[in-house]
């Protein structure tokens, strides 16, 4: 039987997240971590994999493992074990990473309605830096390594497939990158790979509870590269499929200057890389009062933040997740309030930062290393306020701020930005307002009040945006006797 209507689908996304723990030496050995120091400076026989060497586990490591586990609602398993994974690569001295295997330290915990599967612990591997043309082989480039980042602590998290769109696992990493942050144990800087984040994507039919095949899009180093990936293998798998064609299992690369994902590799299966207990490391198991020490000393994460600003401060649910989620924008917000004082309006302050601001800086950008201090900013929702500065004017105001820093007061001194007062120069602009728009003052009078955008239009122009529109609204009130 021919089907007439189409299959309607949907996409099962699931994610790995690396994270580079910011402990002050390796997992095994001593070697300082330091991002960007001289290639090769920070090793020593552990990290480069030397015969006869034996590892010693990172005790703040552990500790910053458990803390992630919590946070993210898992257990932590009293025992659990180091395997060895095998692989050949030159990042990889040892000839095998060490990693967890049936038993990670972290599990079945949940984030914001996304189950966390597992979190375990395991070393980095170190950095193949592929140079230029070189022409001695077959005219490849030349690979060097780099092997200071070798042997960096790592905490390895794997949701359930329980995300469902691009947008929703941009939004959800982004908690969970600021998650990490609230609670310090890694500088979660994507750029520099401290967070990277491999996406597994496959479609079903809408309804149906079985997985389909998946692919996985490797190493992607922004949010929005994410949402953008993610939505580009949606859609290629679904042309696919609509054309009769099957999803073949493998591993993509996404590349964001074209929208284009090309084929990496065939997935290895796990028993491809022959996991074994690490025989030269004890389990580990920590005391069940290290991991109550540990809960108790986690900070306000995140999604209680989110509950403060929507239920303390009155935000919107949007604007408290926003701000919750992006570590950076929200730490900003947070420290304008507190120089603005107690009784500023939290609501206009977060317009004023989500809206007005990010839009001038960008979503991604630290506010903190923008022009604007929070002291800038809080004095201009404060004139704001006192109706000291129109909208209009102090918009004028942050361009400035944005542009090239500086104080308010004086930006407004200087540009002849200050809101003009409820005297008569306002009341002599309104009477021209008035008499310039005859039909509008009969509208009014009709009771149609929509009219007065044309007055307020004339006001403002002629003002050049000093004036305060509800001034403006109740000057015309007055003066029509309506
Ligand atoms: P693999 O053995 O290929 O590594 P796992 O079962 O370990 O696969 O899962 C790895 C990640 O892929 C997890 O985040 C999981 O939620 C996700 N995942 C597994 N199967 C699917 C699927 N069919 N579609 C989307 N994501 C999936
Ligand atoms: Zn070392
Ligand atoms: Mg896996």
């Amino acid at each position: 039987m021919s089907q007439n209507t189409a299959t309607e689908y949907e996409a099962v996304i699931g994610l790995e997240i690396h994270v580079q723990l910011s402990t002050n030496t390796k997992m095994f050995c001593g070697c300082q971590l330091q991002f960007g120091a001289d290639p090769n400076t920070l090793t020593c026989p552990v990290c480069l994999g030397h015969p006869g060497t034996l590892p010693v586990p990172n005790e703040k490591a552990v500790r910053y493992a458990i803390a992630t586990g919590l946070a993210l609602g898992c257990s932590i398993a009293p025992r659990s074990m180091f395997h060895r994974k095998n692989y050949f690569y030159p990042d990889l001295p040892k000839g095998y990473q060490i990693s967890q295997f049936d038993v990670p330290i972290c599990s079945d915990g949940e984030l914001a309605g996304v189950r966390i599967h597992r979190a375990h612990m395991e070393e980095d591997a170190a950095k193949n830096i592929h140079v230029g043309e070189s022409g001695r082989i077959h005219g490849a480039g030349r690979t060097v390594v780099d092997y200071n980042r070798g042997g960096t602590p790592l905490v390895e998290i794997v949701t359930e497939p329980d995300i469902r769109s691009g947008a929703q696992a941009r939004e959800w990493l982004q908690l969970l990158r600021a998650t990490i942050k609230q609670l310090g144990v890694s500088d979660v800087n994507m750029e520099e790979g401290s967070l990277r984040c491999d996406a597994n994507i496959s479609i079903r039919p809408v309804g149906a509870t079985e997985l389909g095949t998946k692919t996985e899009l490797k190493n992607m180093n922004s949010f929005r590269f994410i949402e953008r990936g993610i939505d580009a293998e949606i859609a290629r798998q679904t042309a696919l499929v609509n054309a009769g064609e099957k999803v073949r299992q493998e591993t993509l690369h996404f590349d964001p200057s074209t929208g284009s994902l090309t084929s990496l590799r065939s997935k290895e299966e796990s028993h491809d890389y022959r996991y074994f207990p690490e025989p030269d490391l004890v389990p580990v198991a920590p005391p069940a009062e290290l991991i109550e020490e540990i809960r108790a000393s986690l900070p306000e994460l995140p999604l209680e933040k989110a509950d403060h600003f929507e239920n303390g401060l009155g935000l919107s649910v949007d604007t408290a997740r926003f701000l919750a989620f992006n570590a950076e924008i929200g730490a900003y917000y947070q420290e304008v309030l507190l120089e603005a004082g107690a009784d500023v309006d939290a609501k206009r302050t977060a317009d004023w930062v989500t809206g007005e601001l990010v839009a001038r800086i960008g979503a991604d950008a630290d506010p903190a290393e923008s022009k604007v201090t929070p002291v800038a900013l809080a004095q201009l929702v404060t004139m704001v306020g006192e109706k000291k500065v129109t909208n209009a004017g102090a918009k004028t105001v942050l361009d400035r701020l944005v542009e090239s820093g500086g104080v308010p007061e004086q930006i407004v001194e200087a540009e002849g930005l200050a809101a003009m007062g409820d005297g008569d120069e306002l009341a002599g602009i309104v009477d021209a307002a008035l008499e310039a728009n005859p039909k509008a003052v009969d509208d009014m009078k009709a009771g149609n009040m929509k009219a007065i955008g044309a007055v307020i239009g004339f006001v403002m122009k002629q003002t050049q945006g000093r004036a305060d529109g509800g001034e403006v609204t109740r000057i015309v009130r007055e003066k029509l006797g309506l």
